[in-house]
């Protein structure tokens, strides 16, 4: 189902970034409160069907791990690892000008 597979997903600690590079070339930096803002584990978002950033503790990065071949799974200096990322998702939030323009789904927009 995936449109893209991340080649490279390397976190910048130095720039506080999760940089994923895609098969198709493309770079996203995901700085980690957006990307655990939009954590998108039932804890974090509760029932609602449609998934939201929710302003959270900050916290550092602990770990970036593959979850079989689809999706990515985030573990934070906090404890809390339950969000499974997938690739269509992750690339769904991806926060560059250019990803922005394209989305015309209002996925990582509020209001
Ligand atoms: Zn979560
Ligand atoms: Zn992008």
């Amino acid at each position: 189902m995936s449109a893209h597979l991340p080649v490279e997903i390397n976190h910048v600690t130095r720039q506080g970034v999760v940089r994923v590079t895609w098969d198709d070339g493309h770079v996203g930096d995901y700085p980690r409160e957006y990307l655990r803002g939009y954590c998108p584990c039932a804890l974090c978002q509760g029932h609602e069907a449609e998934i939201k950033f929710i302003a959270g503790p900050t916290a550092e990065l602990a770990e970036i791990t593959a979850v079989g071949n689809y999706a990515v799974q985030f573990r934070w200096e906090d404890g809390h690892s339950t969000g499974i990322y997938t690739f269509d998702y992750l690339r769904s939030l991806c926060p560059c000008p250019q990803c922005e323009a394209l989305r015309s789904r209002p996925v990582a927009k509020e209001g």
